[in-house]
């Protein structure tokens, strides 16, 4: 028996009829649409959306589902079987109204907004969550939350949009209603990913390649290390690498630092160096280096030898610990001792400052590295890490 903790499966995880069932028992009638929509890890490419680079994401096979029947008021009424202790039970919004409620039902209701200022009028509707996306670990179950309603309410409406453009209202909602300055990436991952695929995105231009990715078949795995700390990242550290990032890019002369090639990475650190500290020049680095870590995993994934991202993966948490300073202790500790049980790669995933990471090894491996990072957060007095294997999963798609 693998060690890792049990991971979810579609046997497990209510199916549609009981999903049906709960909805009829909370609102007294029987539901017309679910529509499921996945969390997130992102392989390679941290904080290249703040410059309008590339980013590779997996959808993971935990998802997030939206329940809905419309209703014939305007009133969005909507329940969560998670979102006990952030308001009551049953929430109620009239649509068109600006005024977003507190707490996790601001995200539907933005989602509505965002859908009705982008021309695609909602109807009222009930709406019932339930998800196994475990919420604030970095896997993005916002975006989760935002794609299955988005979805849901969408078939409601009678409305066919486009995956994409679905990321880009799901993530206008986040950005202009909720009020969470998020790229583009855990929406397009959400909306747009396939199974046994990695999603090579464009940030900047939302172009989408899926590039195999079947570690099943190469006789590896991919673990997830959720350490369940969330250090206070504060706006204004987030906001600092951004400033830092603008300067340097100002400094060089382009728009933003993906424009910078690999033939002119030397020389613009060496332009950089000559006019700014120590600090602007260590977020460049990583946002070049990073760049081009995405395009080498891309290239080795595309050749069927998903092994060979492990050192990418290393030099990548490498880079975001020392150059781009968002690690912290728990997520050095899961990459240290993953590499010292014999993991072929590993690296912190998300923004950072606690969340999770990922380890990449051979498959048979996992629990036993699984158990030894367990054992080196015990010996730091760390709380125990939750440690679930994922596999490259299917983007937003309709139960019934
Ligand atoms: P994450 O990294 O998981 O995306 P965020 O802070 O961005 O963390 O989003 C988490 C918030 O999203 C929660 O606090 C809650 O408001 C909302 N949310 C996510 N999933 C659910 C759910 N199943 N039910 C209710 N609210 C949810
Ligand atoms: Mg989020």
């Amino acid at each position: 028996m693998p060690q890792t903790n049990r991971a979810p499966s579609e046997e497990l995880r209510p199916a549609a009829d009981e999903l049906a069932a709960e909805f009829e028992r909370t609102f007294g009638r029987m539901p017309e649409a679910a529509w499921s929509a996945p969390g997130r890890v992102n392989l390679i490419g941290e904080y290249t959306d703040l410059n309008e680079s590339f980013v590779l994401p997996i959808a993971i096979p935990r998802t997030t589902r939206a329940i809905v029947a419309a209703r014939s008021d305007r009133a969005l009424v909507m329940r969560s079987t998670q979102g006990y202790g952030e308001g009551p039970d049953l929430v109620t919004v009239q649509l068109g109204e600006a005024d977003l409620p507190r707490g996790w039902a601001a995200y539907p209701a933005a989602v509505a907004l965002a859908l009705e200022v982008n021309g695609y009028p909602v109807p009222g509707a009930e709406l019932l969550i339930d998800s196994d996306v475990p919420v604030g670990a970095g896997l993005s179950s916002s975006a989760a939350l935002e794609c299955a309603v988005a979805a849901a309410l969408c078939s409601l409406a009678g409305a066919r949009v486009a995956p994409m453009d679905l990321a880009v209202l799901a993530r206008r909602a986040e950005n202009d209603f909720v009020g969470v300055p998020c790229g583009i990436m855990d929406q397009a991952a959400s909306m747009c990913c396939q199974d046994a695929h990695a999603l090579m995105l464009d940030t900047r231009s939302h172009e989408v390649e899926q590039v195999p990715f079947d570690l099943a078949a190469a006789g590896l795995g991919l673990m997830v290390v959720d350490t369940r700390v969330k250090h206070e990242l504060g706006a204004s550290a987030y906001s600092r690498r951004w400033q830092a990032c603008q300067l340097a890019a100002r400094t060089l002369g382009v728009r933003a630092l993906r424009d910078v090639g690999p033939s002119e990475v030397e020389s613009s650190l060496r332009a950089l160096a000559g006019v700014w500290d120590g600090e602007v020049l260590k977020r460049a680095r990583h946002v070049f280096t990073e760049q081009a870590r995405v395009l080498h995993v891309v290239e080795v994934l595309r050749s069927g030898d998903p092994a060979a991202m492990g050192p990418d993966l290393l030099a990548g948490h490498a880079s975001l610990r020392d150059d781009f300073e968002v690690s912290c202790a728990e997520l050095d500790a899961v990459v240290d001792a993953a590499c010292a049980a014999g993991a072929i790669g590993a690296r912190m995933t998300g923004a950072g400052f606690g969340g999770s990471a990922i380890v990449l090894a051979e498959e048979a491996r996992l629990g036993a590295i699984g158990s030894v990072v367990r054992a080196a957060f015990d010996d730091r007095g760390f709380a125990p890490p939750h440690c679930f294997p994922v596999t490259a999963s299917a983007g937003a798609h309709r139960m019934f």
